[in-house]
């Protein structure tokens, strides 16, 4: 594979060799700016060589895991560093562990090699992958890689040590250690740019999933704290990447990584205090930018045109509901005037077309609310002219409840209930508006993954060894006698995960 910017460092004896693993696909993993972020970070350290390793593939028998990088075999590794983003993932860890012959057990590891795992998913709730980790991270890269990799030098010939040295105050649960201590999610008090990578690894053969371009995060978190959003709960802690920096990192890295397109990362692009002048600054040096996250209230006129100059051609919004009561519920309130006063201005700007994203199953949605989301379609494409397939592109998903937010408790609705309403929606809007949805057999899959306990250890290795899928997960289901009932009815159990502790009020830190 032809990649830029990819490390190959001759180690010594003593270096201490790192398997950096992104449990999906590589397309999906280069996309991951996190992921890039540990690559550069971990091999910034003389004593530590980090190669990558990625799934070869999603279902089935997994082959031989081997780096990237060398061709090295994962078992060879001192430490498997994983970084998930997204709960039925986590059966891809196992695949991996599996496929290297690495006993996926931590029991049965005895810390050879030290498995390590991070991301909003395990920060959530990391019990059901308590019984496979040695080190769930809950925490930021910048406050807690320093430490894991400071530490492990002290005592990477004594795991148990290692294992002692990382403190839940400072964002580490070690599983082994039960539950009954409390773990303090570990935030970065400023987004420093020693962190963040201006060359990144760049395919020259294979397309990303959000295509090539240079990752750049502008903010990170968000103080909304709608009531459905894990990241929103999880990262309520806003910060600003200040603006000679985000300039910085985006001309270095076009540079680079031979590509004038900037991908900007953060949770709501114009909820920075200085975005327009981000945007204006990137556009005066040639760039491109693509911005996937946008709030239409924080969209105006100028803001639109200044997208459109950057040279993005649709406009994504996420209303989730056409109902006011249901979004009054979902703590997102997304004015209808406001949406067609955005979709009329980026129809003049010259946007050729418009993606919105609603949500299914909100508890107390009724037939009447799903056929709203119809008829709000229909008078969004009226209004503003965005008209069929081509232009108008909705996205539909099922809600899924998850942990630390106010939505944990809520039940989830049954598949047939799901299925019927994204039909009615469907069979509406035909010829209307493209209509996407996110499978509702794994929006149940990954909301009993997220409010699981360990008990699903057994669930999920049975999953990983009848190959994945969704067929792989029937078969686990019926093996392990698992009742999914009780992960998606109100009566979960929300201990499982309340010994993460995570800040009770959103905060804002500009810069
Ligand atoms: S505005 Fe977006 S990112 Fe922020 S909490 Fe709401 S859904 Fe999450």
């Amino acid at each position: 594979m032809r990649e830029l910017n990819v490390i190959r460092k001759r180690g010594k004896p003593e270096t201490v060799k790192v398997a950096l693993a992104y449990p999906s696909t590589y397309e999906v993993a280069v996309s991951s700016l996190a992921y890039q972020m540990l690559y550069y970070y971990i091999n910034s350290w003389r004593e530590y060589i980090a190669e990558r390793f990625n799934t070869e593939n999603l279902r089935g028998q997994h082959p031989l895991p081997i780096s990237i990088e060398t061709g090295t075999p994962m078992k060879k590794f001192d430490m498997i560093v994983f970084s998930v983003h997204y709960e039925p993932d986590y059966v891809n860890i196992l695949r991996l562990l599996l496929a290297a012959e690495i006993p996926p057990y931590a029991a049965d590891r005895k810390g050879k090699p030290i498995v390590i795992a991070g991301g909003p998913a395990v920060v959530s709730n990391p019990e059901p992958m308590a019984k496979f980790l040695d080190v769930a991270v809950i925490g930021e890269i910048e406050t807690t890689m320093p430490i894991i990799l400071e530490n492990f030098l002290e005592s990477r010939d004594n795991p148990q040590d290692f294992l002692d040295s990382l403190s839940p105050a400072q964002g580490f649960y070690i599983p082994a250690r039960g539950t009954e201590e409390k773990v303090k999610m570990s935030y970065a008090p400023k987004l420093e740019k020693r962190f963040h990578p201006t060359a990144q690894i760049q395919p020259l053969d294979r397309e990303p999933a959000w295509g090539r371009g240079t990752l750049v995060e502008v903010s990170r978190g968000c103080f909304r704290g709608c009531a459905f959003c894990l990241e929103g709960h999880i990262f309520s802690y806003y910060r600003e990447r200040p603006l000679k920096d985000i300039v910085e990192i985006a001309v270095e890295g076009s540079l680079f990584n031979q590509t004038k397109r900037i991908i900007t990362v953060s949770l709501s692009f114009f909820d920075h205090s200085k975005a327009k002048e981000i945007l204006g600054q990137l556009i005066d040096e040639g760039l491109e930018v693509s911005i996937p996250s946008l709030r239409a209230e924080t969209l105006d006129e100028e803001a639109l045109q200044l997208i459109y100059e950057a040279g993005q051609r649709s406009i994504t919004i996420a209303p989730e509901t056409a109902s006011r009561e249901l979004a009054l519920k979902l703590r997102k309130i997304v004015p209808e005037d406001k949406v067609l006063e955005v979709g009329r201005k980026a129809r003049k700007v010259g946007f050729r077309s418009l993606k919105l994203y609603f949500m299914i199953g909100i508890p107390g949605e009724t037939i009447q609310d799903v056929e709203a989301i119809a008829a709000y379609v229909e008078k969004i494409s009226a209004e503003t002219g965005f008209k069929g397939t081509s232009q108008l592109k909705i996205t539909i998903s099922p809600l899924v409840p998850k942990p630390h937010t106010p939505l944990e408790r809520a039940s989830m609705e049954d598949l047939a209930t799901i299925r019927r309403k994204i039909q009615l929606i469907k069979r509406r809007l035909a010829g209307k508006a493209e209509v996407r949805e996110y499978d509702p057999r794994w929006a149940k899959i990954q909301a009993i993954i997220s409010r699981g306990g360990r008990e699903l250890a057994e669930t999920l290795l049975a999953w990983a060894k009848a190959g994945a899928g969704l067929g792989g997960w029937r078969k686990a289901v019926k093996q392990t006698e698992l009742q999914e009932k009780k992960y998606i009815s109100g009566e979960v159990d929300t201990t499982t995960w309340s010994f993460i502790v995570l800040p009770l009020k959103p905060s804002i830190l500009r810069t």
